[in-house]
């Protein structure tokens, strides 16, 4: 006998459908219209975001050194990191670093849910500061709901002008501050307000701007819904024992207002006040059980908590819990194989790139040859190759490299100086190859560059080329 598994919509607007109608798949958006809510995790969130938007903010003006602490700078291929220069050679430890960023969002996942999206997600955070500017603009979720409701009003008009001009403020400033990750930022601000910036950068800080203002603005949660893939992937994270916000079932049913409860039929704590559902900025139902909508933001917790307070009762009808405490009263389990697993990787990541980063050598050197002569004769009748080396200081303070060649045939380097480079600075260094012809028995050789720090040992950096000439 076939069974039915039996399901629930969770969805935040359940459609009732007849399966005999005819029926649209599109389900149009609801507008949410969130209550403020203020608590202990609210506090929480609110240390935790502002820490984000000053790190985002001010990171990009903080200096280190005469450089640009963060600078992602494509046009010169060199990301600086706090006095750390990489280069594009320098690939795989931007992959160590994602790697080590996966892990660690997998460890905290498994751990504590999805504490990233409801503290510091940017998604998060940009939401809450238009949030914000909405409620100072626009007033409370009543105020809100009339207004949205309201005819076309002078009132109206300016309230909607002043919400959006403030977005569009936020949005333009991160916009302008993305961008001055990936160019210098002074420079940036300079040309920006003197007209001078040329059409790309006045491009991308308006497609930033745009952006910020249609994902934290207009689509909000739908971000999180439909766009996010950390929301989709991390419930297979989700162990028994991951720290989840659940409403305890058991405590709050049945529920009911309080008036209705009596000492022969009594109502469980839930008095069905729908706070917890106004302040969620989703529009989901927690006490529905464990949805992919809901972000961790805790604010149905602290809704709940001031209920609870006022009723006198004991907090935490709606908190942090997990699945094996709330269905199977069982203790917290810190030792489970996905957590140990992913800690281990996690902590086995991070010591190789330590490592790899401490035996790096801070050098870069690139040997690019003359594209304009394959070779040339001098005066004296000898062959001659002309070369560009290119010389990166990857480290924190200033060096002078020596230059000198490894090759056959009596293949020489004509005297060069030694150079000084400045920390981050990329040095084009003009550099000729000389060869007599008569020793010359191939058109080709392998050359090999090999740039030296004369003031300190162990920096150096190797680069092979090819030296041509005539066939004799
Ligand atoms: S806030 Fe608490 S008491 Fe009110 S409906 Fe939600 S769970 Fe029930
Ligand atoms: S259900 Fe609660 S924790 Fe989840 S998004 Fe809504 S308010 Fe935040």
């Amino acid at each position: 006998m076939t069974q039915k598994i039996p399901t629930q919509d969770r969805s935040p607007n359940p459609v009732k459908i007849n399966p005999d109608d005819e029926f649209d798949l599109y389900a149009k958006r609801k507008k949410i219209h969130p209550r403020t809510v203020k608590g202990f995790f609210q506090n929480i969130r609110n240390v935790s975001m502002s820490g984000m938007l000053l790190a985002y903010f001010l990171l990009p003006w903080l200096m280190w050194g005469d450089r640009q602490a963060l600078l992602f700078d494509l046009p010169h291929r060199q990301f600086n990191i706090f006095g750390l220069t990489f280069a594009p050679q320098d690939f795989f430890f931007l992959s160590w670093m994602l790697i080590m960023g996966a892990f660690g969002l997998f460890v905290v996942t498994v751990f504590a849910g999805r504490v990233f999206c409801g503290y510091v997600c940017p998604q998060t955070t940009w939401t809450r500061v238009f949030m914000w500017i909405e409620k100072i603009t626009e007033g409370e979720r009543n105020a809100r709901i009339k207004l949205d409701k309201a005819d076309v009003s002078a009132v109206k008009i300016g309230r909607r002008i002043a919400k959006h001009s403030l977005w569009l403020v936020v949005a333009l400033a991160t916009g302008f501050s993305f961008v001055g990750y990936f160019t210098p930022i002074r420079d940036l601000a300079n040309d920006f307000i003197s007209g001078n910036l040329g059409g790309w950068g006045y491009f991308f800080i308006g497609l930033f701007t745009v952006f910020t203002y249609m994902n934290a603005g207009w689509l909000r949660e739908q971000v999180c819904f439909y766009m996010c893939p950390y929301g989709r992937f991390q419930s297979v994270m989700f162990d028994k024992d991951t720290l989840i916000i659940s409403y305890d079932h058991e405590r709050g049913e049945p529920r009911g207002a309080l008036k209705q409860s009596t000492a022969e039929d009594p109502l469980g704590d839930c008095v069905d006040c729908s706070l917890c559902v106004q302040v969620c900025p989703t529009g989901i139902d927690i006490r529905d059980g464990l949805q992919f909508q809901c972000i961790q933001c805790a604010a149905c917790v602290d809704a709940c908590d001031t209920v609870m307070d006022k009723l006198n009762k004991p907090r935490g009808l709606v908190r942090y819990t997990t699945e094996s405490i709330l269905e199977e009263h069982k203790p917290y389990h810190w030792l489970r194989p996905r957590l140990v697993g992913y800690s281990a990787v996690f902590v086995a990541v991070f010591i190789l790139f330590v490592y790899a980063l401490a035996i790096r050598v801070p050098l870069t050197v690139e040997a690019l040859r003359d594209r304009s002569s394959m070779y040339r004769e001098n005066s004296e009748g000898m062959i001659e190759n002309v070369y560009t080396l290119r010389i990166l200081n990857k480290g924190q303070v200033p060096h002078t490299y020596t230059v000198a060649v490894e090759s056959e045939a009596g293949i020489t380097l004509l005297p060069v100086s030694n150079v000084e480079v400045q920390p981050g600075e990329l040095y084009s260094l003009p550099v000729t190859l000389q060869a007599n012809p008569a020793e010359l028995h191939k058109t080709k050789y392998e050359v090999e560059f090999k740039v030296k720090a004369v003031d300190v040992a162990d920096i150096s950096k190797e680069t092979k080329t090819s030296f041509l000439g005539p066939h004799n």
